[in-house]
């Protein structure tokens, strides 16, 4: 018998239940739809490369690209807050690829020292990276009046 390929987010919720242990178990699931709307070698990058935090915070996303060696092998931390799992699928997809993009650009999270204008700027292609991702999966009309 011919063993039946994974589907690519059964998988992710395999990977993210042996190496994530800061994501809830009842928010893999969910989290696992949203990488996989993602190229495989970049949901790959984000679970092996980033620590992925779910937990209640006032802020709804947001990525830490750490210069020290605070987590083994894992350089980014992307922290979701579990609110982002009653919003649309849409939605949940186009935060967690605006995050994966954020760390897989490698941008430095040191707000003292950017002006609002660099910050800015790494919005904006953070942003378009993770429409460039997502743009097979929804209309790209939608897309953009989420990504301005
Ligand atoms: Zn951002």
């Amino acid at each position: 018998m011919k063993n039946k390929p994974m589907t690519s987010w059964a998988e992710i919720q395999l990977i993210l239940e042996e190496t994530q242990p800061l994501v809830g178990e009842r928010w893999r699931y969910p989290l696992a739809q949203a990488l996989s709307k993602l190229p495989r070698e970049v949901w790959k990058f984000a679970i092996e490369k980033c620590g992925i935090v779910c937990e209640s915070t006032g802020t709804p996303a947001y990525c830490i690209t750490m210069t020290n060696k605070y987590l083994k092998g894992k350089k980014h931390m992307i922290v979701i807050t579990p609110r982002l799992w009653y919003r649309t699928e849409m939605i949940q997809a186009c935060v967690v690829a605006h995050e994966v993009a954020h760390a897989m650009i490698n941008h430095e999270r040191d707000l003292y020292k950017q002006s609002s204008k660099q910050v800015q700027k790494e919005q904006r292609r953070a942003d378009m990276l993770a429409f460039n991702w997502l743009q097979s999966h929804y209309p790209k009309k939608k897309l953009k009046s989420y990504f301005v």
